[in-house]
């Protein structure tokens, strides 16, 4: 339940989060619309306005609300685009997504997750988002090109498969570093169907982006 709490927090986390002004304005008001407490246990419920990344299953993490206003930012969906994110966790950048009004494509390879998120996202009656236990390196070849890609999950280098599934004009946001050493969140845009440019955004810190499926 969203309680009266909960939305206080929450306007003061958007209100820290636009103080920065590092965020879109539209991504700031649908942070401020989606209750990211339903997505972790409830014994974070209290905590879940700060911006902060919390353990959800399977020793992974939801990320930090300021990531996901930066990535999101920089992803600059527009309505009807069709979406792909690789790494649903707990399902809240999903959701994001979706109430910027993309049609979103979510790959998680850990099937807790997987089941747990949709149950989230159902519940939010977020269920239009289409939810995939599937290893994201191979992205979702039926339903591609996308116009953006997303990865939550920090790769080794970008997956030949998801650069190939963009769209020529999309773009992708995605952490790329070698294990274990500092990685860096990557803009990639599809130029033409033989080229990509790359630009690099800055440090970044995820999860890493891991190989085939966990059931
Ligand atoms: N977007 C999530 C963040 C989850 S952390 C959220 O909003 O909560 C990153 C997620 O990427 C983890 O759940 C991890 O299991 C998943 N992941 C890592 N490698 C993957 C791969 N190859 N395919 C699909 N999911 C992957």
């Amino acid at each position: 339940m969203d309680t009266y709490r909960h939305r206080g927090q929450r306007r003061q986390l958007i209100d820290e989060l636009r103080a920065t002004g590092r965020f879109s304005e539209k991504v700031l008001k649908v942070m401020g619309i989606i209750p990211r407490h339903a997505f972790l246990e409830s014994g974070f419920h209290g905590w879940a306005y700060r911006d902060e990344a919390f353990p959800i299953d399977c020793d992974q993490t939801i990320s930090q609300p300021s990531t996901v206003a930066w990535q999101s930012t920089e992803l600059q969906v527009l309505p009807r685009q069709h979406v792909l994110e690789i790494g649903t966790g707990s399902g809240y950048q999903a959701a994001v997504l979706s109430v910027l009004g993309g049609r979103v494509f979510t790959v998680e390879r850990h099937a807790p997750l997987y089941k747990k998120a949709k149950l989230t996202l159902k519940k939010l009656r977020l269920d239009h988002i289409r939810c995939f236990l599937r290893d994201g390196n191979k992205g979702l070849p039926e339903f591609a090109p996308f116009d953006r890609i997303m990865a939550t999950a920090g790769a080794e280098s970008v997956p030949e498969k998801l650069k190939e599934q963009l769209k020529v004009g999309g773009i992708m946001i995605i952490p790329v570093g070698p294990e274990g050493k500092e990685q860096r969140l990557l803009k990639i845009v599809r130029t033409s169907k033989d080229n990509w440019t790359e630009e690099d955004l800055g440090s970044c810190q995820f999860v890493p982006f891991a190989q085939g499926l966990v059931k």
